[in-house]
């Protein structure tokens, strides 16, 4: 009962918009399930320009409106700000659009901040607020890479323990959010809630190959087929403890952690190439270090020199999320508990959360 009062009192007061409410500005990406626009109001001329994100998605857009729906009551600080979700039907020559609706988290993704030659100074200076002033060094980049990964895994133990696997972890979908000064999470339109069977069939075609774990299937296929309405609360957990499906995430997670220690790992090419090393090395990658540190060049040999250092619980911390068996990767509560993150990192906003 309480959960109907609540649900009902919150979409009364809540603003509900339509197509007409907004005016598009620049657009900022366009995969094949949809359209991404900074939006702002039309009736609201004082609101700067494009505060707002619009996605005109397709048909997976019900998905992602469900997915974000469930994250603003379960775990909002994880995920950018979501608004609104609504099916726009209205004009007759195109099929029917779902238009999602966000706050502008702001104009920086980890992808643009990783490929920029600053990386990861440019990250600590968002982070803070200021620029320090400080002689540059792997002690200072390891302890930004620390504060970035915490801030992902916190998303991801934010969204694992409401059910929730996103299934396409990777750079381009964690904004910089420049209210919070932290990294959020975006674009659950491949996302997997197991706890109701939604969207439980996991579209394999949706998956990025470059950041995800080898298990293409994220649960077995022998696991019978979830229903595809919201029923089998009863069920699912136990398939969630069969299956850790959420591992899937971490191994992207992992994957990110690389690229940040390794700048030689960041393009697309070089992340392509190191999944067949990986994948010849039986996805062992102390077997992957090895095949490459006798002849390794110096950029490669400073990345594993981040990694080692503190007694190299960097290392560590990567060797059990990069595994080849779901199993065997730590879940991202387990890793934030990891002796990596013992040592401060920056000094975050992070008590507003
Ligand atoms: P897709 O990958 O399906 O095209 P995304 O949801 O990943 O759609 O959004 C595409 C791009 O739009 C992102 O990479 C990011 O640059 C930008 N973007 C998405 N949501 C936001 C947001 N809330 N605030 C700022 N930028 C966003
Ligand atoms: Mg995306």
């Amino acid at each position: 009962f309480d959960m109907f009062v609540l649900a009902f009192v919150e979409r009364f007061f809540r603003p509900s918009y339509k197509k007409d409410d907004f005016v598009l500005g620049k657009k900022l990406g366009e995969g094949s399930f949809g359209v991404v626009y900074r939006v702002s109001l039309a009736n609201k001329p004082s609101s700067k320009e494009g505060d707002l994100v619009l996605k005109k998605a397709t048909e997976y857009g019900a998905v992602e409106i469900w997915m974000n729906e469930r994250v603003r009551r379960a775990c909002a600080s994880s995920c950018a700000d979501f608004v609104y979700g609504f099916l726009e039907s209205s004009s007759k020559k195109s099929a029917a659009e779902y238009w999602l609706i966000w706050r502008f988290e702001g104009d920086a993704t980890l992808a643009d901040l990783v490929q920029s030659r600053e990386f990861p100074y440019n990250v600590e200076t968002l982070i803070l607020g200021v620029v320090q002033d400080l002689p540059k060094g792997l002690e200072r980049e390891n302890r930004i890479i620390q504060t970035i990964m915490r801030q992902i895994l916190f998303a991801l133990d934010g969204l694992h323990s409401t059910g929730i696997v996103h299934r396409d972890i990777k750079p381009q979908n964690i904004i910089f959010s420049e209210e919070s000064r932290t990294f959020k999470i975006i674009d659950l339109g491949a996302a997997t809630d197991l706890r109701v069977g939604i969207n439980y069939i996991p579209k394999e075609f949706l998956l990025d190959p470059r950041y995800a774990a080898p298990e293409q299937y994220i649960m077995s296929t022998q696991t019978p087929s979830a229903p595809s309405v919201p029923v089998a609360t009863a069920l699912s957990p136990v398939l969630w403890q069969l299956n850790l499906p959420d591992r899937f995430d971490i191994y992207s997670a992992g994957l990110i952690f690389l690229q940040m220690a390794f700048p030689g790992l960041r393009s697309d090419n070089s992340l392509i190439q190191f999944n067949r090393q990986l994948k010849r090395c039986d996805y062992d990658i102390v077997a992957w270090r090895k095949s490459l540190e006798p002849r390794c060049s110096p950029e490669l040999r400073r990345g594993f020199e981040l990694l080692d250092l503190d007694g190299g619980i960097g290392w560590e911390l990567l060797k059990s999320m990069v595994r080849y068996t779901a199993r065997q990767r730590l879940s991202a509560k387990a890793a934030l508990a990891h002796p990596y993150f013992d040592k401060e990192g920056l000094l975050t906003l992070s008590f507003m959360q």
